[in-house]
C-alpha cells in the first residue's frame, strides 16, 4: 500500500469522504486544508479571520498561508499521509514539491476523482456548508477549472497519476480506490 498520497479532484467530489476513510483504515495522517482552515475560523484566530471571507466568496486563500499550515503538520508528522485540498494550483505544487525534497519524501501516488458537473453540484447543494450557496459552488468549480485542473497535467507528466470514477455509492468508491492504491 502506498504512504504518501495526494487527492485531486473538483469540490464535491467526495475527496474529504474517501481521503478519510483511507487514511483512518490504513493509519496515514488526513491532511485537509479545508477542514484546517475552518478550524481556524471556528477558532477565531487571526489567520481564520483572514481566511473567513475568502473562503465565503470560494475563492483561494493565500499560498503563503495555507503552506505554512502545511509544513507545520509535515515537519512534525512521522510515517504515511495522504493530502486533501492541497495543492491547490501551480505554485502550491512546486512549493510542495521544494518542502518535500527538504523532507526528503516524494509523492507515490496522486488520485484524481472524476465527476460530472451536474452532480457536483446537486452534491454540494445538498451538504449546506456555509460557502455551499449556489452562486458560490459555480464560483468554485470556475476557480477549479482554472488554478487546480492544470495539476491533472502537471502530476501526469510525473507518471503519478490515477483517474477514479467518482460517482456511485460511498462503499463503490472506497472499494475503486482500495484496488488502486495497492504497490
Ligand atoms: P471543497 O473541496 O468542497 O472545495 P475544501 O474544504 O477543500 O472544500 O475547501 C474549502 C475552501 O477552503 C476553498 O474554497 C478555499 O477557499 C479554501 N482552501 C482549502 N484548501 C486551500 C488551498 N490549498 N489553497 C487555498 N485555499 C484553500
Amino acid at each position: 500500500m502506498k504512504q504518501r498520497l495526494l487527492f485531486l479532484g473538483p469540490p464535491g467530489a467526495g475527496k474529504g469522504t474517501q481521503a478519510q476513510l483511507l487514511a483512518a483504515r490504513e493509519g496515514l495522517l488526513h491532511l485537509s486544508t479545508g477542514d484546517l482552515l475552518r478550524a481556524e475560523v471556528q477558532a477565531g484566530s487571526p489567520l481564520g479571520q483572514e481566511a473567513q471571507a475568502v473562503m465565503a466568496r470560494g475563492e483561494l486563500v493565500s499560498d503563503a498561508l495555507v503552506l505554512a499550515i502545511v509544513r507545520g503538520r509535515l515537519e512534525q508528522h512521522q510515517g504515511g499521509w495522504l493530502l486533501d485540498g492541497f495543492p491547490r494550483n501551480l505554485p502550491q505544487a512546486e512549493a510542495l514539491d521544494a518542502l518535500l525534497a527538504e523532507l526528503d519524501q516524494r509523492i507515490e501516488q496522486v488520485l484524481l476523482m472524476e465527476l460530472d458537473a451536474a452532480v457536483l453540484i446537486q452534491r454540494l447543494l445538498s451538504r449546506g456548508r456555509a460557502d455551499d450557496t449556489e452562486d458560490v459552488i459555480r464560483h468554485r468549480l470556475v476557480v477549479y477549472q482554472e488554478q487546480t485542473a492544470p495539476l491533472i497535467q502537471h502530476y501526469e507528466a510525473q507518471g503519478l497519476l490515477t483517474r477514479i470514477e467518482a460517482s456511485g455509492s460511498i462503499e463503490t468508491i472506497a472499494e475503486r480506490l482500495a484496488a488502486v492504491v495497492v504497490d
